[in-house]
């Protein structure tokens, strides 16, 4: 090995995880970034290269959230109240006319909130009471005690509309009337106008990701396009004399790059576009050339090489090319010889060539710088807790990371690890969902014992 890479060394995963972190805090710092304006629905995954900003309030109008009666809550101070129902509001429709004393409208969530109306009493809360037999006289511009009492027999609380006997527009005059069986308070159930976002208040900000949230409060501001980075382009280089591509018949010792592939897809799930290079033999001139080729883009990805074999030629090819070496192993498992560094401003990373090792490492590591490449902050590993579900002995000294399968219900998930042969079991990481935080420190896990897992 080159003295760079040896001076480099061997890191925990946390130190590891740490200066990874460090240089992609530095990498999304960049501002100078290409950007170019894609459709809004092309714009899913991609980071946002300018701020979108709210057009309107949000929400435009005071919003009603349940399907209820528009009320005024000074109506309501003695409880159960019957009010006159004056008129009715759908989403969209716009309704002027301002709710006087002892009147209500018949609203619809995601309608406007009336004029002089404060609070909206979920229709659960009512009963509505027509009296189509009513005096047409009531019409005419008042509503007497004697009419309601004659028309609701036995029913005292109609009383409550006895003294009301305000001359109205006779548009405005209906036979129907609704108990509001509850006290509300002023604001229930009504999102006033700039609650969520003032007009002009950001409502993205430049480096955020776009995931449906994020579509979906673009499409509300009016934006049918968006201007977004461009995606950073990630050389994916396999070596090793053994692979062959995957169109290619193996000969009996050879077996087909698979790690190109994986890569190429774990790449485009976080906003880069991965570039798969041609797989290059345990050979250092041909080597240097495609390393030269993968630096031409904005990351260098490599699996296989990384190890003390004596045809693992990764590191002293990447050195005589002058790279620098942040650490050149991690004691992690899988994954521990995984070499991370830089040729001029060129981010690499040399991945272990074990199928669920260039897996794991790239997950631990590598996706992030993805990540700042594309302008966003890069994101922390994505870890939840769960019960271990059976036993678990091992070996201490290094921080593992195990085909795991999360499952269970929404209270109580439980993990359990895939039983595998070893690193090169992509049996094993197709059948996981997440991978198993095994401490340095532990030697063994007990059964219903909560355990950390990182999602992927
Ligand atoms: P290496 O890191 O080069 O020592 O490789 C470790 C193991 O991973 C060996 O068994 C390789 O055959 C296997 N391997 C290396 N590269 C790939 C690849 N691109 N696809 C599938 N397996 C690989
Ligand atoms: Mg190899």
């Amino acid at each position: 090995m080159n003295t760079a890479a040896q001076s480099a060394g061997v890191l925990s995963f946390d130190e590891a995880y740490e200066v990874v972190r460090e240089h992609c805090r530095k990498a999304a710092a960049v501002t100078d970034r290409a950007s170019e304006e894609v459709l809004l629905m092309q714009a899913r995954g991609r980071v946002l290269a300018a701020p979108i900003s709210a057009d309107r309030n949000f929400p435009p109008f005071a919003r009603a959230t349940r399907d209820g009666f528009a009320v005024r809550t000074d109506d309501l101070a003695s409880g159960v109240t019957t009010l006159r129902v004056v008129g009715q509001v759908k989403a969209g429709d716009t309704y002027d006319l301002p709710v006087m004393s002892g009147e209500a409208v018949e609203i619809m969530t995601g309608a406007a909130v009336p004029p002089g109306a404060d609070a909206v009493v979920m229709v659960e809360y009512t009963e509505r009471k027509s009296f189509p037999e009513i005096d047409r006289k009531g019409r005419e511009g008042t509503h007497k005690e004697s009419e309601s009492r004659e028309v609701i027999e036995g029913d005292d609380r109609i009383l409550d509309i006895s003294g009301y006997e305000k001359p109205r527009p006779a548009e405005k005059l209906t036979e129907d009337f609704v108990e509001i069986q509850r006290v509300a308070m002023a604001g229930e159930n009504i999102v006033p106008p700039g609650a969520e976002a003032r007009e002009g208040q950001e409502l993205l900000p430049r480096g955020a990701r776009l995931g449906a949230a994020q579509i979906a409060l673009a499409a509300a501001a009016g934006k049918a396009s968006l201007k977004v980075y461009r995606k950073p382009k990630v050389a994916i280089l396999s070596t090793g004399d053994e692979l062959v591509e995957v169109a290619e018949k193996p000969g009996p010792s050879q077996i087909r790059n698979s790690n190109s592939y994986s890569l190429a897809a774990l790449v485009a799930e976080c906003g880069g576009e991965a570039v798969q290079l041609p797989i290059a033999p345990d050979e250092e001139g041909k080597l240097t050339e495609l390393i030269q080729e993968g630096l031409k883009a904005d990351m260098l990805l490599l699996s296989g090489g990384v190890s003390m074999g004596k045809f693992d030629l990764v590191e002293q090819t990447l050195n005589s090319l002058g790279a620098q070496f942040f650490f050149t192993g991690a004691l992690i498992q899988p994954g521990k010889p995984v070499v991370f560094g830089e040729v001029g401003s060129i981010p690499f990373f040399g991945l272990p060539g074990n199928p669920v090792s260039v897996m794991v490492t790239f997950e631990l590591f590598a996706r992030q710088m993805v990540e700042a490449l594309s302008g966003a902050e890069p994101s922390r590993l994505k870890s939840a807790s769960a019960r271990l579900r059976k036993d678990f002995k091992t070996k201490t000294g290094l921080t593992r990371f195990l085909p795991a399968m999360l499952d269970g219900g929404l209270h109580d998930p439980e993990v359990d690890v895939v039983p595998w042969q070893g690193s090169g079991d992509m049996m094993a990481a197709a059948r996981a969902n997440c991978y198993l935080v095994v401490p340095p420190n532990r030697e063994k896990l007990a059964k219903g014992e909560m355990v950390t897992v990182v999602m992927r």
